[in-house]
């Protein structure tokens, strides 16, 4: 049980979806520890763009919903069958419902923080670093001398793929809206820079221009999607990869599959939980993740800690394109 004699928490909420107005702070129950999960005291609970399609309705959900995909914290207690954890262990974890102060957390779901891992660095990295690593392993495999282009690259998601993809041997060309955006981009190794914020046909005729022989790039990492689509066709090598992952600027239109066939091009839509399913999956690319991080490849990149009351706040500003790496809510 916890140890607080208080039997309700803070949690964000929405009871119906759309703009940042329907987030509500709610007091709900702390809930007890269930067997095989983890109850844990949150610290910091990550903010990611997938909390925003939640609350939009983009993707649906059972209302009322607790926002929230990560965070870290403290064990409190553990449930029936847990023994790899003990009360007062620090822990990072993704799982629904992440932006309250206590959750229960499945184990396959949860880590120890790493030695020297600081708590908001952990409620940073775990979903982004995971998509990151996951797509360069499994979506593309991504080998010394490929080519590729990040999008958004100075977002969350794209400062680990870039850094990741650097450690990994290949030369990136990284897209960002702003010159600011781009040099972040830069000094977390970038190779190439490129404003997409002119326009489609000038953004593909500088990417493929980075490119051998202007054939374009070995594999594209898209987390914009609608607005970027139509362009990574046209970047894409021949026989190449193209990984769309995500929704930014609204869910890519329908798409006659034919179309591939004009470069026998690979298109796929990964989502993290796809390659992170088991215990296993979880525990192999955790340890491979917090392997960059202890070698000084990956950085983890906080744009700001918002308190737990500035959740609208925090998704005006990751919506509103002025972020750049990580928000972060101290719970
Ligand atoms: P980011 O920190 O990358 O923020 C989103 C960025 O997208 C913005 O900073 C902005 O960069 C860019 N962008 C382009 N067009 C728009 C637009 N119209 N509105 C808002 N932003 C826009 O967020 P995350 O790292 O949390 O997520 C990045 C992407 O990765 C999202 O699409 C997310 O859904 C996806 N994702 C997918 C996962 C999966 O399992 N498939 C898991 C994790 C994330 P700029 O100003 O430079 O254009």
């Amino acid at each position: 049980q916890p140890k607080s004699n208080m039997s309700t928490q803070k949690a964000v909420q929405i009871s119906r979806t759309g703009g940042t107005e329907v987030l509500e702070i709610n007091q709900i129950p702390i809930p007890k520890p269930q067997p095989g999960h983890i109850l844990v005291k949150a610290a910091y609970a990550g903010v990611n763009f997938i909390d925003t399609y939640f609350r939009t309705g983009l993707y649906p959900a059972p209302l009322p919903f607790t926002l929230g995909s990560e965070g870290s914290g403290t064990v409190e207690a553990v449930g029936e069958g847990v023994t790899k954890y003990k009360p007062g262990e620090h822990v990072v974890y993704y799982g629904s419902g992440s932006y309250t102060e206590y959750l229960n957390v499945p184990e396959k779901a949860i880590s120890h923080i790493p030695e020297g891992l600081k708590l908001e660095d952990g409620a940073a990295i775990l979903i982004q670093g995971l998509t990151a690593l996951t797509m360069l392993r499994e979506s593309y495999e991504v080998k010394k001398g490929d080519t590729i282009l990040i999008h958004a690259a100075a977002g969350g998601t794209g400062l680990v793929l870039v850094q990741l993809a650097k450690a990994l041997g290949a030369t990136v060309i990284a897209t960002a809206s702003s010159a600011e955006k781009l040099e972040l981009a830069r000094q977390h190794g970038a190779d190439y820079l490129v404003n997409y914020s002119g326009g489609e046909d000038e953004w593909v005729k500088e990417v493929l221009g980075h490119t051998k022989d202007g054939e374009g790039v070995e594999a594209v990492y898209d987390g914009v999607g609608k607005a970027t689509f139509e362009g990574d066709l046209k970047v894409t090598k021949r026989k190449g990869s193209l990984i769309s992952f995500g929704n930014a600027s609204g869910a890519v239109d329908p798409f006659r599959i034919n179309r591939l066939g004009d470069k026998n091009l690979k298109l796929l839509r990964p989502r993290l939980f796809g390659y992170v399913a088991t215990q296993e999956e979880f525990d192999h690319y955790t340890q491979e993740l917090f392997g960059y991080i202890e070698n000084n490849q990956l950085k983890v990149n906080i744009h700001k800690i918002y308190p737990l009351e500035d959740i609208v706040q925090a998704h005006k500003d990751l919506e509103g394109r002025v972020t750049t790496g990580k928000l972060v809510l101290k719970v």
